[in-house]
Order: structure tokens, then sequence, then C-alpha cells
């Protein structure tokens, strides 16, 4: 089926199939790409509008105790400095996101079961009653009891990628964990209210067009609500430090295409993009995406929280630049302008 043929498909608003989306992540034309970046980009600003919401997170502690083969903080990985923030340090850096006026924080970490349910709980109504901000949390595979006592609490946002719908290349790259719980901890977490995150990484070993294809349809069959899509990077001392990089041009049109199969979703403009190419963020913007995710972790901890190499710092400073790069606006509600940060 020629690509002019599902263009005009998604003109008048119809669903596509699995070989219709396979077929546009396979455009490889310059013409064709861009029609395809077009077509996004105007879903985006028709259902969006032109406003590029800015979430801060904190990644509070860089223990885990799993083993993911790509992640440059698991269990096994002997090079980060091993750190856990204080519930006053969270709050500290929770204090500075809200002067600036942004709405959300995302409160992420390795698993690490240091943090008890209580203690997670302390921090959030914390945060909702000093800030009564958004809270997202990402913070892995946890029980139904233990996803209900944080939705209790009044977490908003539950970010818990599927990482790959394909269940031989999750098992490769998981060797603990297993592909019907995650897809049962993301049907509880939907059950229970939460606005549900999920996404997929682009470029693992073996990983098809197909296969990402399959992932698309996972997060429109799903309802997921924010869908990060980045690139696999490769990172230091791991299984997988040897393996290629995802494309940029694949992850692209991945979130492109996402954004006209879901339509109303959230989907970052995520960091491993924009560390594997300064460029990175700005593109996203232009083909469907329409959030940013500041790294708002303490410097001193940051370097530490490598889960590839050569992670990038995406501040406010970087989130303005391509904003106004991508000819979008920043949002209303920040108390901070860019003329200040720069
Ligand atoms: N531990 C939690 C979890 O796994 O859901 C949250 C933290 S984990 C570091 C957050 C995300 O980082 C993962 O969902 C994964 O997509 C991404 N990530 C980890 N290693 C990566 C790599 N080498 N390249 C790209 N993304 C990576
Ligand atoms: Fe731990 Fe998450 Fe990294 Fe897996 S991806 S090793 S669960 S931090």
């Amino acid at each position: 089926q020629p690509f002019n043929e599902v263009m005009v498909k998604i003109q008048e608003g119809k669903e596509l199939t699995k070989e219709e989306i396979v077929l546009l992540l396979k455009s490889d034309s310059q013409s064709e790409k861009e029609a395809l970046y077009q077509a996004a980009d105007k879903m985006r600003e028709e259902i969006i509008g032109d406003t590029v919401e800015i979430r801060g997170a904190i990644e509070f502690s860089n223990y885990c105790k799993k083993e993911c083969n790509y992640c440059g903080i698991r269990k096994g990985c002997t090079t980060p400095s091993r750190y856990r923030m204080t519930e006053d340090e969270i709050m500290e850096s929770v204090y500075q996101l809200h002067q600036w006026g942004i709405k959300t924080v995302i409160l992420q970490s390795g698993e690490d079961d240091y943090y008890t349910t209580d203690m997670l709980i302390q921090i959030i109504t914390r945060i909702k009653r000093e800030t009564k901000m958004g809270v997202t949390l990402s913070i892995g595979e946890k029980s139904y009891d233990e996803y209900q006592f944080l939705r209790e609490a009044g977490t908003n946002n539950f970010l818990l990628k599927i990482e790959t719908t394909n269940r031989q290349i999750f098992e490769f790259i998981h060797p603990d964990d297993n592909y019907d719980t995650r897809i049962q901890c993301s049907e509880w977490l939907r059950e229970l209210g939460y606005a549900n995150g999920s996404g997929n990484m682009i470029g693992l070993p073996g990983q098809t067009e197909e296969d990402i294809a399959e992932d698309i349809l996972f997060f429109k069959k799903m309802r997921i609500h924010m869908i990060g899509i980045g690139p696999f990077i490769p990172a230091k001392g791991t299984p997988f430090e040897t393996y290629e990089t995802g494309s940029i041009e694949m992850t692209l049109k991945a979130v492109a295409v996402t954004r006209l199969v879901c339509k109303n979703v959230y989907i970052p403009a995520t960091t491993a993009l924009a560390s594997i190419d300064p460029d990175g963020q700005t593109k996203a913007l232009k083909c469907g995406a329409n959030t940013i995710m500041l790294i708002s972790t303490p410097e001193k901890y940051r370097k530490n929280y490598q889960i590839y190499s050569h992670k990038n710092m995406i501040d406010l400073a970087s989130a303005f630049k391509s904003i106004a790069e991508a000819n979008r606006s920043i949002p209303k509600y920040l108390k901070v302008t860019p003329q200040e940060v720069v």
C-alpha cells in the first residue's frame, strides 16, 4: 500500500492497521519523512496547542535491585557511586520547581526497597500539602496494594515503560523481569486511576519496525496517557555496552506515528534523544512531542544517575532553547522567563 494512501487515511481520521503503521515507520525518502512529521505536528497543534508542558524530574535514588542489561545503574554496575536523597533534600528540589511555577514533579529511582511505601507516602503527602503540585512516580514494579496506597496518598501519574512488546526481546534485556508481570502492573495502574505512563526504547537488539508498530498499538489499547519514546543508548559497564545506539531517525518516526495513532496523549521530547543529538529535543517537538522533562536532581548526585553514557543535562535554559527553536511557547503559568535563566 503506497505511503500516500495511508496519509489520506490519517487525514480522514481513520484508524491505521499494523501493516500501515509499519509502512510509515519504514518510510525513508526525505519527502515521505517530512510529510509524516508535518502530519504529526499538525495533529499535535490541533489537539494540544502550541504550549510545551515542562515537568521536573528528581532522580532521588540510584540504588537498584534489578539487572536490566541496558541500564547504567543496574545492580551489578560498579561505576556509579550510589546515593539516596533524604526527604528534606527531595523537598528542597521540589520547592525550586514550585518557585519556577512548574506544576508537575516526577520522582524517579531505581527499584530501591530502602524507601518503604510509608516513606514514599510521607514525601507525596508533603509535596501535595506544601505545593499542590501534580506527582508522577517512576519507581518500577510494585504490588497492587503498594500502587493503591501510593495512589490514595495523592500520586497522579505513574510511569512504567513496557520498553518493548516483543516478549523475546523483553526477556533478553530483563534477566529478572517477567513480561506478563509488567503488563499486569500497567493494568493495575490504569484500574487504580493513575494517568498511566509507558514507553519504549528504539534500537533494542533484534527489534524490527513490526515490533515498534506493536508497541504503538499497545499504547493505544492500554489507553496510555504519557508515552516516552527514546533511543537505546549503550551504557558503560553493562552487558550491552558495545551494542549500537538506537537511530535518531527511527525515534522521530516512532514519535510521529505515536502522535498520529494515539492522538490526545503526552509525548515527551526525551532526554535520551537530546543526549545523542544536540537538536534532538527541537526535532521531537516538531514531529509530535509536547512536553519536556527537566532534570532537577541536585548537581552533586546527577553524575551518578548515568542510566546511559553521556546523558545530557536538561535544565531550564536548554528547555527554553529547544522550545524557542521549535517555534513553540512556554507555559503561561511559569514564574520565570527565558531572559532570567540564560
Ligand atoms: N527503575 C524504574 C524503571 O525501570 O521503570 C525507573 C528508572 S529507569 C532508569 C527509567 C527508564 O530509563 C527506563 O524505563 C528505560 O527506558 C530508561 N533507560 C534505562 N537505560 C537506558 C539506556 N541504556 N538507554 C535508553 N534508555 C534507558
Ligand atoms: Fe533498575 Fe529501572 Fe535501571 Fe532496570 S531500568 S536496572 S529497574 S533503574
